[in-house]
């Protein structure tokens, strides 16, 4: 976690200076990892989500350069890459909408977060600069708290301010681009919870997504009541893959059949127990246990979301107990480690409430504890853990916070 922000552009500075010859960054930006509080696998099926841009963050401190490259270098890969703007970088010509150049690297895959981004907005119309970037970035990569679309958004957010700080762009236009450049050249068919989270997300709140329409409310969380803790369980089972896309299928199949006999179901989002009771001997298990997740879910999410407005945060854990169940049991999708983890932490004194988060087969689990009870659960829940399987696993304290912003030099 960065802990001591303000010395952050000071500490970058040097490096920077290190790496592009003594050079000073005018600037760091920054945006935010993100953790899913509850919302599993609702996003597909047009429903809700509750999130929190958390405090561990990918900074890029920028300088201008004076040709059409962009050279970026991240402390996490070692390593410098530069590309070339279209080019015609440098002037207006509107041509620059036409494609997205530059083209995907195929040897240097942590780039493309950066070509993508440059891609889409220049075809945005911005008139992207040629800049030096250094990237150093404290959120753990592939722990589940989304270190891709920090990278993407933070990186969106340097080349703007370098090219044009007053270019007008809204919040949700932005997270497409740093999505469609992850989709299209990272080759990652994520959706927009995490760019949008980075994008919209404010300190001591968190953001309830309508994933139909993209529209973010801003909730209040109270930080000093209440502490978010991620416990990485450090496996990731390889059925994973191909389960989304037959979790997704089932998904469409339930609601097609609710759909024939209420057709204002557009999709799961609209519809609720009653409706799928009743069109139940239609639907195989399978089907029946994956929409009764969904629907669930989206009520639980909504009723956390009427938690939080209460600061209930009792509520709120029971609703994030319940979500792990529904999971494991109907959507089938947490396994032998994560729900160990998620039992240790249910017996923890302090606890309010753990699930497994993001898409499930291992990953991580969050929880919501009282602030002084998070070292001793974690330490506990780390000893259990490795007493069982003999793995470490990886414990994260987050705090909601500012999704973005850009630090200028004191
Ligand atoms: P996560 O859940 O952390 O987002 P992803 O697989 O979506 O996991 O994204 C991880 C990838 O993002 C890395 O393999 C790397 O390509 C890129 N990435 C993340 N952080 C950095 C960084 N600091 N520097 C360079 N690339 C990064
Ligand atoms: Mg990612």
């Amino acid at each position: 976690m960065v802990d001591n922000r303000s010395s952050l552009p000071k500490k970058m500075s040097m490096n920077f200076g290190k790496i592009y010859a003594g050079q000073k960054p005018a600037f760091v930006s920054r945006a935010s990892g993100r953790v899913e509080l509850i919302g599993g696998h609702t996003d597909y099926n047009e429903g809700f989500v509750i999130a929190a841009a958390i405090d561990s963050s990918a900074c890029v401190a920028a300088a201008k350069r004076n040709d059409n490259i962009i050279c970026l270098y991240s402390e996490w890969a070692r390593q410098k890459h530069e590309f070339e703007l279209p080019a015609f970088a440098g002037t207006s010509l509107p041509l620059r909408k036409q494609g997205p150049a530059p083209e995907p690297s195929q040897d240097c895959q942590w780039a493309n977060y950066g070509r993508g981004v440059a891609a889409y907005l220049c075809r945005e119309g911005l008139d992207v600069k040629g800049a030096n970037l250094y990237i150093a970035s404290d959120v753990p990569v592939g722990a589940g708290l989304s270190s891709s679309a920090a990278l993407e958004v933070s990186l969106a957010k340097a080349m703007i301010h370098l090219s044009k700080p007053d270019w007008q762009i809204q919040p949700k236009r932005l997270a497409q681009i740093c999505q469609k450049a992850e989709n299209v050249y990272a080759k990652s068919p994520c959706g927009i919870l995490d760019q949008i989270t980075a994008v919209t997300a404010t300190k001591d709140h968190v953001i309830l997504l309508d994933c139909r329409d993209v529209s973010v409310r801003l909730l209040p969380f109270d930080s000093n009541a209440c502490s978010i803790m991620i416990f990485n369980s450090m496996v990731k089972h390889e059925i994973g893959g191909g389960e989304y896309g037959k979790r997704r299928r089932q998904c469409e199949e339930a609601c097609a059949v609710i759909a024939e006999k209420y057709p204002q179901v557009r999709a799961l989002r609209d519809a609720d127990q009653a409706m799928l009771d009743s069109v139940k001997n239609q639907l195989d298990n399978v089907q029946f246990l994956r929409a009764g997740h969904v629907i669930g879910e989206n009520a639980r999410v909504l009723a956390a979301a009427e938690a939080l407005k209460q600061n209930d945060i009792e509520k709120l854990g029971r609703l994030m107990n319940e979500s792990h169940c529904s999971a494991r049991d109907l959507y089938q999708i947490s396994c032998e480690q994560t729900d160990f983890l998620a039992e240790q932490i249910w017996q923890s004194d302090g606890a309010y409430g753990a699930r497994l988060c993001g898409g499930g087969f291992g990953g991580s689990v969050v929880a919501l504890v009282q602030p002084d009870a998070a070292a001793k659960i974690s330490k506990n829940v780390r000893k259990a853990y490795k007493d069982r399987f003999d793995l470490d696993c990886d414990v994260y304290l987050a705090k909601p916070w500012q999704g973005t912003e850009i630090i200028e030099p004191a």
